[in-house]
C-alpha cells in the first residue's frame, strides 16, 4: 500500500472516530503517517480522549494535537543569545538519562559532542522522580518498541553498571495474582480463582519465554514461605529472578561523567529555545546562553520534546503529561520482603505496569507509582489525595505493614505521546534532527539500548562515525564511605580527615564525600545535587540534622555566602538571613 493510499486510510478513521467523540469540525490533516489535528474543542478530557482513541489507529505513527480547549496553557517563547557559543557535530538536548546514555555511546566516536540541559544539573527531570527499577520488558505491551529495548536494555545492565560502578542489584519480583484479581466481573469465584491461579501465570509465562526472559511459577505456600508478609489472598506468583534495581540519579550523573571524561562538553542551565533550520537541514541551535552550529539535533528532551521539534519544524507527537506518585519508607524496615512485587488486578489500566511495593538500591521499600493525567509538564506536586489512593492501593499486598513509616514522598511525569510508545527515528521533515520522543517508563530500563539505536539512527543519517582508539569505558568510583570495611574506612581517613567526618547520620555521609561532590566533573552546587550524589539528606530525618551542616560546606568550597546557597533552582534560597545556631563559631558540628 502506498504512502498516500494510507493517509487516505488513517484520514478516514480519524474522521469518524471524531465524528463519534464529539469531535466535529476539527481539521484532520494527514502526512506521512502523522496525523494533525488542528481546531476546538470542549475541554482538556475531549482532548485527551480523541488524541488517545486516535493513537491507537494502526498504522498512524503520531498524533499532532493541537486542539485548543478553555484553559489550555501557552507556551512562552524565550529568547535566545545571538552571539556563538560553539560549533559541534551533534548537540543532544537534555541531560536525562536517555540524553547522557546517548551523549557517553557517541563519545566513543570522534565527533564534537554538546549536550545542553536547561536545568541546574543531570537527572533532574523524570529521571529524577522514577522508581529505579530495570524492567525486565515483561510488563510492556507485546511488539511495541519500547518492550523491544526494555528487554535489550536491560541485559546490558550487569555490563554497564560495572563500567560505570554504579549500584545495581538483581532483586527480582513476583507477580502475583490473589483471590480479588477478577472481583470486577460477575463471575463465580472458583471460575476466577481457577483463571488467577492457572491460566494468568500461564500467559505470562508464555510471553516471558517468547522474550527469553526467565521466570517460573510459585505456588501459594512457596510464596507465602519466602515472603511472609504477604496477604493471604495471594493464589499465585511468578517469579521473575532477574528483575533489578539501581539508582536512577546515580546512574545518569555516571553516564554524563564519564561522557565528559571522553570529551564530550556539558553546558547546564542552557535552555534551547529554538532551531535553526535552511533548506531542510539543522544549522544551528540557540539557546539562552548563545548559538551552537550544528547538523545533527538529538532532541531527548523528555516532557518538552514536542516543544524542541516544533521549533525545528518537525513536530511529529504531542506530549501530554501522566503524573506518578510514590512513597518512600523509612529503611529500618526494608526487610519486610525480600523482593519487588506487585499485584495483578483486571480490568488494566490502559498502559500502566500498576506498580507495586518495590525495593530501592539502597535498601528502602516504595509504595506506588500511580498513574494520572496532568494538564502541566511541571506538576509534580503529591496531592493528599495521591497519598490515601496510594494506601488504599498498596496496603493489601503486605497487610501489616507499618505504611506509617513514610519518610518521603515524591512525583514524577511520564512523557507520553497519544501512540503510547517510544518515537525515536530521524524526521520525516528536517534533516539531521532525531527525535528521542516519547520515553515513558520503561526508559530507565531501556537507555543503554536506546543510546544504541540513535547510534545506528546517526550512522544511517550520513553523520561519519569513526571509533576513537582511546574511548575510556570505566568512570572511577567515588568514595562511598559507609560501603567500606573498617581497615579501608581506616586507611582512607589517614589519607583525609574530611572522611572521619559524619555529617548525615541517617545515611552516613561524611564531609569528605560531599567536598568530593563539590568539585566532582559536574559540580554539586545546590542542596539537592549533593543529596543526589551522596545520600545526604535522604534518610530518616530528611536532612533536618544535616541540612545546614551541608550547607556550609557548600558555602565554604565555593565561596558563595550562606545566604545564597540553593536548594536546587537559581533563586531556591534555603536561608533568608544569619541565625545564630548556624554561624556561632564552633557550632558546625
Ligand atoms: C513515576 C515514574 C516512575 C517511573 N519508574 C520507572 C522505572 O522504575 N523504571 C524505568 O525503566 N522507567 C521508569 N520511569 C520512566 C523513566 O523515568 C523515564 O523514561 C526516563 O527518566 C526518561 O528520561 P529522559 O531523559 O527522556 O527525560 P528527562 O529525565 O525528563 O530528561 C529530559 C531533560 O531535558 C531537559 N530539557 C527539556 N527542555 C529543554 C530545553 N528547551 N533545553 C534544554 N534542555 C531541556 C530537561 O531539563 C530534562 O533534564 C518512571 C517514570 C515515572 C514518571
Amino acid at each position: 500500500m502506498g504512502k498516500s493510499m494510507n493517509d487516505s486510510r488513517i484520514r478516514k478513521k480519524v474522521e469518524k472516530i471524531a465524528r463519534k467523540e464529539g469531535g466535529v469540525g476539527i481539521g484532520v490533516r494527514v502526512e506521512g503517517g502523522i496525523v494533525y489535528l488542528d481546531g476546538k474543542i470542549d475541554s482538556r478530557k475531549d482532548f485527551l480522549s480523541l488524541g488517545s482513541s486516535i493513537g491507537k489507529i494502526k498504522h498512524a505513527g503520531g498524533v499532532v494535537n493541537n486542539l485548543e480547549y478553555p484553559g489550555k496553557k501557552k507556551r512562552e517563547k524565550k529568547q535566545g543569545k545571538k552571539e556563538k557559543i560553539g560549533e559541534a557535530d551533534v548537540v543532544i538536548v537534555g541531560g536525562g538519562v536517555i540524553g547522557c546514555s546517548i551523549a557517553r555511546e557517541l563519545s566513543h566516536y570522534d565527533l564534537k559532542i554538546i549536550l545542553v540541559g536547561k536545568a541546574e544539573d543531570v537527572a533532574t527531570g523524570t529521571t529524577k522522580a522514577n522508581n529505579g527499577m530495570v524492567h525486565t520488558g515483561i510488563g510492556e505491551k507485546m511488539g511495541t518498541l519500547k518492550q523491544k529495548l526494555c528487554v535489550e536494555g536491560h541485559q546490558m545492565y550487569d555490563d554497564i553498571s560495572k563500567e560505570l560502578c554504579i549500584p545495581y542489584k538483581k532483586c527480582g519480583m513476583w507477580i502475583i495474582t490473589t483471590g480479588d484479581s477478577l472481583a470486577h466481573y460477575k463471575i463465580p469465584s472458583f471460575l476466577a480463582n481457577f483463571i488467577a491461579k492457572r491460566v494468568v501465570p500461564f500467559i505470562i509465562l508464555r510471553r516471558g519465554k517468547k522474550l527469553g526472559i526467565p521466570m517460573h511459577l510459585v505456588k501459594r505456600e512457596e510464596l507465602l514461605r519466602q515472603e511472609p508478609h504477604v496477604t493471604e489472598k495471594a493464589l499465585a506468583a511468578v517469579y521473575s529472578p532477574t528483575y533489578g534495581i539501581t539508582c536512577p540519579y546515580l546512574f545518569t550523573i555516571a553516564l554524563a561523567e564519564n561522557a565528559i571524561e571522553n570529551g564530550v562538553d556539558i553546558m547546564l542551565n542552557t535552555e534551547v529555545v529554538d532551531i535553526d533550520v535552511k533548506d531542510g537541514s539543522v544549522k544551528s541551535v540557540i539557546t539562552t546562553e548563545g548559538v551552537i552550529d550544528t547538523h545533527f539535533v538529538v532532541n531527548a528532551a523528555g516532557l518538552y520534546a514536542d516543544e524542541i521539534a516544533e521549533m525545528a519544524g518537525a513536530r511529529e507527537y504531542t506530549i501530554h503529561p501522566k503524573k506518578g506518585s510514590t512513597l518512600l519508607f523509612d529503611k529500618e524496615y526494608g526487610n519486610y520482603i525480600n523482593h519487588s512485587m506487585s499485584a495483578l488486578k483486571f480490568p488494566r489500566t490502559e498502559h500502566y505496569k500498576g506498580g507495586g511495593i518495590m525495593l530501592t538500591v539502597d535498601g528502602n521499600i516504595q509504595w506506588g507509582p500511580t498513574v494520572e493525567e496532568v494538564p502541566d509538564r511541571d506538576d509534580t506536586s503529591v496531592t493528599y489525595e495521591e497519598i490515601e489512593r496510594i494506601f488504599q492501593g498498596y496496603s493489601y499486598l503486605t497487610p501489616d505493614f507499618p505504611s506509617k513509616t513514610v519518610i518521603a514522598y515524591f512525583a514524577g511525569l511520564r512523557a507520553s505521546t497519544f501512540t503510547e510508545d517510544f518515537f525515536i527515528q530521524p524526521s520525516k521533515k528536517v534533516k539531521g534532527f532525531v527525535h528521542v520522543a516519547g520515553i515513558q517508563s520503561p526508559g530507565l530500563a531501556a537507555a543503554p539500548a536506546v543510546a544504541d539505536m540513535v547510534i545506528n539512527i546517526l550512522k544511517n543519517e550520513g553523520l561519519p562515525m569513526n571509533e576513537k582508539q582511546d574511548f575510556n569505558p570505566c568512570r572511577k568510583k567515588p568514595v562511598v564511605f559507609r560501603e567500606l570495611g573498617n581497615e579501608e574506612k581506616k586507611k582512607i581517613m589517614e589519607k583525609n580527615s574530611l572522611y572521619g567526618r559524619i555529617v548525615c547520620r541517617c545515611e552516613q555521609v561524611t564531609e569528605g564525600e560531599i567536598v568530593d561532590a563539590i568539585h566532582a566533573p559536574i559540580p554539586a552546587l545546590s542542596m539537592d545535587a549533593i543529596k543526589r550524589r551522596t545520600r545526604a539528606g535522604m534518610g530518616r530525618c530528611q536532612g533536618a540534622f544535616c541540612l545546614p551542616r551541608v550547607a556550609r560546606i557548600l558555602a565554604r568550597e565555593t565561596g558563595i555566602p550562606l545566604e545564597r546557597v540553593v536548594k536546587n533552582i537559581e533563586d531556591s534560597y534555603l536561608f533568608v538571613g544569619k541565625a545564630k545556631c548556624l554561624l556561632e563559631v564552633g557550632n558546625e558540628n
